[in-house]
């Protein structure tokens, strides 16, 4: 059996302190930590004073589609992508920065809402990595958005461009962000 060195296991639990601060889910947690479950049950609860949601993520990539959550899907894959490139981020380190600067782009006084959590934004991620969703370009403002990958998008227009009428008001907001390059 391998010695355990106590640095590295103390990455781990600042790893999985810094997932489950923001939010994390306890499959994410399994997912990109070495520790156990039974660790990162405990140290769930110790933080959160009480035991992590159970049962399987109920994410599907469908609803990255609907209005409102592609808009903020494709603002924080953006981000992810472009940390990708020029910041040489990779794996959960990526994902955590993004999700950081995804936060900071909504602050509270602008009245939107961070829609994606830390678990939702990394599920997104594992979606985009497996080649199921793409960002796709939109023919009117050249912004990137989330797509399903085999759909065809000729003439693809994205949410801000083609939205519910209702939805003006917040369309704005994070208009600029979305668009910038
Ligand atoms: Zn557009």
């Amino acid at each position: 059996m391998v010695r355990k060195s106590v640095i590295a296991d103390s990455v781990q639990i600042q790893l999985a302190m810094q997932l489950i601060e923001l939010g994390a889910r306890l499959q994410l947690l399994e997912t990109e930590t070495t520790l156990s479950r039974e660790r990162l049950l405990k140290l769930y609860k110790e933080m959160r004073g009480k035991s992590p949601p159970k049962g399987m993520l109920p994410f599907s990539a469908d609803w990255f589609m609907t209005w409102q959550p592609n808009i903020h899907a494709s603002l924080f894959l953006n981000i992810y992508r472009y940390l990708q490139q020029h910041a040489q981020l990779r794996g959960i380190e990526a994902v955590i920065k993004a999700f950081q600067l995804y936060l900071e782009q909504l602050p509270p006084a602008s009245g939107e809402a961070p829609l994606l959590s830390l678990t939702r934004a990394w599920t997104l991620v594992r979606f985009y990595d497996s080649k199921m969703l793409r960002l796709v370009e939109c023919s009117q403002c050249h912004g990137h958005f989330v797509g399903h990958a085999l759909d065809l998008h000729q003439a693809y227009r994205c949410g801000l461009c083609h939205s519910p009428s209702r939805a003006g008001k917040k369309k704005k907001i994070i208009e600029a962000e979305v668009k910038a390059p």
